[in-house]
C-alpha cells in the first residue's frame, strides 16, 4: 500500500491523499487550495482516469472543491459520501462554478463549470453513518460522526490485505449545540488527522455571551455588526444563537439580516437532514418550531436588497459570506463599513494566511477590496468558541480514545507550526510514530507474512500484514508457502486450491482452529516443568521443520549448554525471547517456544542437548 499526501500537508486547505493498493487507487478527497500562492489552474500529480473511486469526508470546498475538475479530465468511478454530504456538496460546488463564471469575465480561468457538476453529482453513491459500504473488490469505508458540519464524515477505510486506516477530515470539537461530538476512534493501524489548532486551545469563553456584548456596544454607537461567515456550519449556528438571545429578550429590537442565498439553502438542508443533528437541537424541530427562524430575522434574497442594507445607516447585524472575505456579499457590506469606526466585524472562524480577514485580523490598518484601497477603521472581534473544529485538546483526545492506539499516525490539515505541536503532544504523551508529510510525500507499507501451519507439510500465508520499508519502494506479495520434496513454493490462492484436496472454507476451518486464540492461551497456560522428553522433541522438531528455530540457534544453545550448564542457558534464552529475537514470529509463539525450551533444558539438560544437535546436523 502506498500514501501520497497531495495537499493539506503543512498546509489548512486542498485535501487530498492518494491511496495505491494492489488493487484499487483511490483518493482521499479531492480539494481546493486557497489563499497565499494558490494556482489558479492547478493539476492533478496523477491520471484521473486511474483512479478507481474518491471517499469524500465533507463538502467543504477545501476537501470537495476539485471533484467536478476530476470529473472534467476523466474520472469515471464512484464517490462515496454521506448522503447530507452530497446534498451539501452540489449546493457548494453548483455555488462554486457559478463564482467561476463570473470571474472568467475578468480573464480568470474556469476550473469547472456547472455542467461538471451536475456530471460529479451522477457518480456519488451514499450512505449513512455506521454502514460499511464495499468500495471496490478490497476496500469497505464506514462513515462515522465527525462533529464538524451538517454530513461531515471520520472515514474508517478497511483495506484487506494492509490492515485499517482511519482519514478524520475535520473533526468537531463537541461543544456546538448543533453538531454532536466526534464520534470515538476505532482501533486502526494508520491514522491520518487534522491539526487545525493542533497549538491552540479554544478559550473557554461562551460565545453567545461575547457577541451579545458586542452586538450590545455597537448598537449603543448607532453603528452595524458584521459576522463573515462560511454558509455551511458557521451560519447555522450563529442564527441559532441570535434567535436564543432574542427569545431571551437580550438584545435591542434591531434587524439581523441573514444575507447570503447560498447560506439560506444550506440552513434547509439543515432542516431536512435533522438525523445528523445534535438530539436536544434536533427536539425543536419535533416541537414544530424553526430553530433558525426568529421575528427580526431577514433573509436577503437578490444582490440590489443586498446593496440597500450596505448604503443604508441602519443599526443592525449583517450575517453574509465568505468567511475569509475572499468574495461573496460581505464585500457589499465592507464597502459602506471599514472606515465606520462605530461599526465591529466579527470573525467567528478560522482566517486563512493570505487572505484578507487574515490581514486584518492580524491588525492591518489598510486593504484593497474588489481593486480600491479602504481604511480599517471599525472594530475588529474574534470570537473563538465557534470554530467547527476540536482545538489541541479535542485532537489529543480523540487519538487517545482508541482501545488500541494507531501504529502510525500522519499530521495533515494544519500549518506547520500547529501540525508540529500535535505531533510533538502525540509523541511525547502515546509514544506513537507521528509523522507531518509535506506535499508529494509519498510512503509504502509492505506486507509481512505470517507463516502459519496447517498441515504437516503445507505452510498458508491467511493474515498478511503491513510493515514499513522506510523510503524503499516495495511491492507487497500474498500467497501459500507450500512444502515439497524439492522446497518451499510461493503459490497464490488460486493455485494451492487447485493443489489441495481441501475447499477454501476447509482451509480457513483448519487455519481457525491453529491459531484460536483459545487454544494458544491454554498451551500458553501449561506449566513449562511438566513438559515430556517426547512432547519436547515433537515441539522441537517441528519449530526446524518449518525453519523457525534455525540450525545456528540450536549450536549456539548447545554449546552453551555444555559449557557454562543448564542455569546460563535458561538465563540466555529468556533473554533471547525478552529481547524478541528467538524467532522471527509473533510474540504468542515467541513465547511458546521459549517455554518449551526452558521447560526441556530444566527438566533433562543432556537429553536436549542431543536434540539440539539432531537439529545441527540435519
Ligand atoms: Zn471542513
Ligand atoms: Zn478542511
Amino acid at each position: 500500500m502506498k500514501l501520497q499526501f497531495l495537499g493539506a500537508a503543512k498546509e489548512v486547505t486542498g485535501s487530498c491523499i492518494l491511496i495505491e493498493t494492489r488493487k484499487s487507487r483511490f483518493l482521499l478527497d479531492c480539494g481546493q487550495r486557497q489563499g497565499q500562492g494558490t494556482e489558479s489552474s492547478p493539476r492533478f500529480q496523477f491520471n484521473p482516469k486511474e483512479i478507481d473511486f474518491v471517499i469524500l469526508s465533507h463538502a467543504h470546498l477545501d476537501h470537495a472543491g476539485l471533484l467536478p475538475k476530476l470529473v472534467a479530465e476523466g474520472f469515471d468511478g464512484m464517490i462515496y459520501s454521506t448522503v447530507a454530504t452530497r446534498d451539501v456538496a452540489e449546493l457548494l460546488l453548483k455555488d462554486s462554478a457559478k463564482i467561476q463564471k463570473e470571474a472568467a469575465e475578468s480573464g480568470v480561468m474556469p476550473m469547472f463549470t456547472e455542467k461538471d457538476v451536475v456530471q460529479t453529482m451522477d457518480k456519488f453513491r451514499v450512505s449513512e453513518w455506521n454502514v460499511p459500504v464495499d468500495a471496490s473488490e478490497n476496500v469497505t469505508v464506514t462513515f462515522l460522526d465527525a462533529g464538524h458540519i451538517l454530513g461531515a464524515s471520520i472515514s474508517v477505510v478497511d483495506i484487506s490485505g494492509a490492515g485499517r486506516l482511519i482519514y478524520t477530515g475535520d473533526i468537531g470539537h463537541g461543544r456546538s449545540p448543533i453538531m454532536n461530538a466526534p464520534a470515538r476512534l476505532n482501533n486502526t493501524d494508520f491514522l491520518i488527522i487534522e491539526s487545525t489548532y493542533g497549538a491552540k486551545r479554544h478559550p473557554a469563553v461562551n460565545p453567545k455571551e461575547s457577541l451579545k456584548q458586542i452586538i450590545l456596544d455597537t448598537y449603543a454607537n448607532k453603528g452595524k455588526v458584521l459576522i463573515p461567515v462560511f454558509a455551511v456550519g458557521r451560519s447555522q449556528e450563529i442564527l441559532y444563537i441570535l434567535k436564543q438571545l432574542y427569545e431571551e429578550k437580550k438584545l435591542p429590537n434591531i434587524p439581523v439580516y441573514f444575507d447570503t442565498p447560498l447560506g439560506a439553502e444550506t440552513t434547509s438542508l439543515y432542516q431536512h437532514h435533522q438525523n445528523y443533528l445534535r438530539a436536544e437541537f434536533r427536539n425543536s424541530f419535533l416541537k414544530g418550531e424553526n430553530p433558525f427562524h426568529f421575528g427580526r430575522l431577514d433573509f436577503i434574497r437578490g444582490n440590489n436588497r443586498s446593496l440597500d442594507v450596505a448604503s443604508s445607516g441602519e443599526p443592525c447585524v449583517v450575517i453574509a459570506a465568505s468567511g475569509m472575505l475572499t468574495g461573496g456579499r460581505i464585500l457589499n457590506h465592507l464597502k459602506t463599513t471599514l472606515e465606520d469606526s462605530n461599526s465591529s466585524l466579527v470573525f467567528v472562524g478560522y482566517q486563512a494566511e493570505g487572505t484578507p480577514g487574515r490581514e486584518i485580523l492580524g491588525g492591518k490598518k489598510r486593504v484593497e477590496i474588489e481593486e480600491k484601497s479602504y481604511q480599517v477603521k471599525l472594530n475588529v472581534f474574534y470570537i473563538p468558541g465557534l470554530s467547527a473544529h476540536a482545538d489541541t485538546d479535542g485532537l489529543f483526545s480523540f487519538v487517545n480514545s482508541a482501545e488500541l492506539l494507531p501504529k502510525k499516525i500522519f499530521v495533515v490539515h494544519g500549518e506547520p507550526e500547529n501540525a508540529e505541536a500535535l505531533r510533538r503532544r502525540i509523541i511525547n504523551n502515546l509514544r506513537i510514530d507521528t509523522f507531518v508529510p509535506e506535499r508529494g510525500y509519498t510512503e509504502n507499507f509492505m506486507e509481512r507474512e505470517v507463516v502459519k501451519v496447517v498441515e504437516k507439510d503445507v505452510h498458508l500465508d491467511f493474515r498478511p500484514q503491513f510493515t514499513k520499508v522506510g523510503e524503499q519502494e516495495v511491492y507487497p506479495f500474498a500467497g501459500a508457502l507450500l512444502k515439497k520434496q524439492d522446497g518451499i513454493h510461493l503459490i497464490s490462492k488460486e493455485q494451492y486450491i487447485g493443489i489441495l484436496t481441501e475447499t477454501e472454507e476447509e482451509l480457513e476451518m483448519m487455519l481457525a482452529k491453529v491459531t484460536s486464540k483459545k487454544e494458544l492461551e491454554a498451551e500458553a497456560a501449561a506449566p513449562a516443568e511438566e513438559i515430556s522428553e517426547v512432547v519436547f522433541k515433537e515441539e522441537l522438531t517441528k519449530y526446524a521443520n518449518a525453519g523457525i528455530f534455525s540450525r545456528s540457534r540450536a549450536r549456539e544453545l548447545k554449546d552453551k549448554l555444555k559449557d557454562e550448564g543448564r542455569d546460563a542457558t535458561i538465563a540466555h534464552v529468556n533473554k533471547l525471547a525478552g529481547k524478541d529475537r528467538l524467532y522471527p514470529l509473533d510474540n504468542e509463539k515467541q513465547e511458546l517456544l521459549r517455554k518449551v525450551l526452558v521447560a526441556g533444558i530444566n527438566s533433562f539438560p543432556q537429553k536436549a542437548r542431543m536434540l539440539f544437535n539432531d537439529i545441527v546436523e540435519r
